[in-house]
């Protein structure tokens, strides 16, 4: 059979997200693989609340074919949004409603890219948004992140030896998996160069809600003024994944490219859910939410970085994400993450984590690891840190020559 199948979905090339569930069986098993959203702070009475409000105003004509770009009032509330958090002036007609987030990057991706087309993406980089390229088969160029997002001049260089670069993708804000945000000014330093080199901006940004120190930076977008940065967001992180709502603003050709392709793909949207969503705004205030999640999510934070500072041995570097769910540890050189979690993390400290090598297009790095503290309490954190910081400190002594 695989002979008949399509070379981007050859089941024996492991899609990128493959790496994001590493299993340990044991009782004593803390995962700080996942980054899931923790599901206490779910509201589900809310929710449930606002199905039955949606259904009950608008009855069978609910559940009719309606629009494309999907649910207007919720594509409204949510141009209101991102012009109050992320200055983007725009309108609901350039607002599109997808499955999630990630079917938002799919349908970047089929919209602009030809086999071989060549796309930039800051690394490491989100291992959804690599599994969703991979599928058209693109060449990648790896563009280093700073403390403060993506290596401009780094980029510049790629833009000089390629410029045949089509695509940058980017996540801004409490980037997946380094926590990193990118400054404002290299905001509006990329557009600069995205407008002299002609490439699209995909700004993915599912976390720019979820600062633990401040308000949401400007989006690009709202540096955009050619119409070539795609900013896409998402409900899986503010309110739940399982709604699957994620969310883009487009303009001109690349929007009615993006619509073209999701016709094809699922035709309409998820009307119910997205009508349900809208009534859960209407009747309850969505930021006070937003600002519960926080007051869990930095407690969450601060037990891990408290940790690294701490527990973890000297050899070890971290960053200190400002916001999101993910913390990115940069091991010794010449340490593999990925063999350390099988043959050490899981049979002696039981705790998960994802390797660096699938945060990379080329995985070419091996000797970090992302860990995530969005779905448990800080003591479980703390516990789960110190069985690793533990394990870290042999492997290191059994790496370092005797001398
Ligand atoms: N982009 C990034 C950077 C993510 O971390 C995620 C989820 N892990 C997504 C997109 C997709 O999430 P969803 O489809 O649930 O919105």
């Amino acid at each position: 059979m695989k002979n008949l199948l399509a070379t981007r979905a050859n089941p024996d090339v492991t899609s990128a997200l493959s790496g994001l569930f590493p299993v340990d069986d044991s009782p004593l098993a803390i995962s700080l693989a996942a980054g899931s959203p923790n599901l206490d702070y779910f509201p589900v009475a809310a929710v449930r609340q606002a199905f039955l409000t949606a259904i009950d105003q608008q009855g069978a004509g609910l559940f009719q074919y309606q629009t494309a770009q999907g649910n207007l009032d919720l594509r409204q509330a949510l141009t209101a949004r991102i012009q109050k958090w992320g200055q983007v002036a725009t309108t609901a007609d350039n607002v599109v409603l997808t499955v999630g987030g990630q079917q938002g990057i799919e349908l970047v991706a089929k919209a602009l890219l030809n086999p071989g087309d060549e796309v930039a993406v800051e690394v490491p980089t989100y291992i959804g948004a690599l599994a969703a390229f991979d599928l058209y088969q693109p060449t990648y160029h790896a563009v280093p992140l700073e403390p403060d997002g993506l290596d401009l001049n780094a980029l510049e260089e790629t833009l000089k030896r390629h410029p045949k670069i089509k695509l940058l993708y980017t996540v801004p804000d409490y980037h997946n998996p380094t926590g990193i945000t990118m400054s404002v000014t290299k905001r509006q330093q990329l557009v600069d160069l995205a407008n002299r080199y002609d490439f699209v901006i995909l700004e993915d940004t599912p976390y720019r809600d979820l600062g633990y120190e401040a308000a949401p930076l400007p989006a690009i977008k709202s540096f955009d003024t050619q119409g070539r940065v795609v900013f896409l967001s998402s409900f899986s992180k503010i309110l739940m994944p399982g709604l699957r709502t994620g969310w883009l603003v487009a303009d001109g050709d690349l929007l009615a490219a993006i619509m073209k392709v999701r016709l094809a793909s699922d035709l309409e949207t998820t009307n119910i859910t997205h009508a349900a969503i809208a009534a859960y705004m209407q009747a309850n205030d969505l930021d006070a939410h937003i600002q519960t999640l926080k007051t869990h999510y930095r407690a969450q934070r601060d037990a891990m970085v408290t940790s690294l500072e701490q527990d973890f041995p000297d050899e070890v570097s971290f960053t200190k994400p400002a916001g999101g769910f993910f913390d990115w540890v940069t091991l010794p050189k010449g340490m593999n993450a990925a063999t350390l979690l099988t043959d050490t993390m899981i049979p002696r400290a039981h705790v998960t984590y994802v390797p660096a090598t699938n945060f990379y297009p080329n995985r070419d790095v091996t000797n970090a690891m992302r860990l995530s503290f969005s779905g448990l309490e800080p003591q479980v954190i703390t516990t789960g840190m110190r069985r690793l910081a533990d394990q870290l400190k042999l492997a290191i002594h059994r790496q370092a020559p005797v001398l």
